[in-house]
């Protein structure tokens, strides 16, 4: 499974991303106010190098806009339709993930290890119920079994 989530302009590869992306959906922030959140938010020390420069990305890429300047040069930073566009289709892309990740309806084929979709082929070996994607994998399965207990 690819690391990064990729969605249209936007290539989300750390937590801290993924969670200044919903700070901002919730609501225009400044950085130190984003920095802040997070670091009550996540179980680990936020840099400030992690949030600006990515802050000052989704500006490049017109995903956000400075709709306020405050004292201290702080810039409040506020998503545009496209990048709540986008932050919505990479909520959906990763719901999908999490369902993937913790769906009893999804297996592992314990033959080949692709991904089955429902209870697929079932076979109980050695007391153990297994899911394969076909009868081959399972077939192929036990006479790997076989061969390793005759070693
Ligand atoms: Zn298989």
């Amino acid at each position: 499974m690819s690391r990064e989530l990729d969605v249209g302009k936007l290539r989300i590869n750390t937590v801290t991303k993924m969670f200044i992306l919903m700070l901002l959906y919730d609501g225009a922030k400044h950085g130190y106010e984003i920095i802040k959140r997070l670091s009550e938010i996540l179980p680990f020390k936020v840099n400030p190098e992690q949030v600006y420069p990515f802050l000052h990305m989704l500006h490049e890429k017109g995903l956000a806009k400075v709709v306020k300047v405050l004292e201290r040069d702080k810039k409040v930073y506020e998503l545009t339709d496209e990048g709540k566009e986008s932050v919505e289709m990479l909520l959906e892309r990763f719901s999908n993930l999490l369902e993937i990740a913790i769906s009893p309806k999804v297996n592992v084929c314990a033959g080949c290890g692709v991904k089955i979709f429902g209870d697929g082929y079932v076979e109980v070996i050695d007391g153990k119920e297994l899911h394969f994607c076909c009868k081959h994998c399972a077939e192929n399965y036990k006479e790997m079994k076989m061969k390793l207990r005759k070693r």
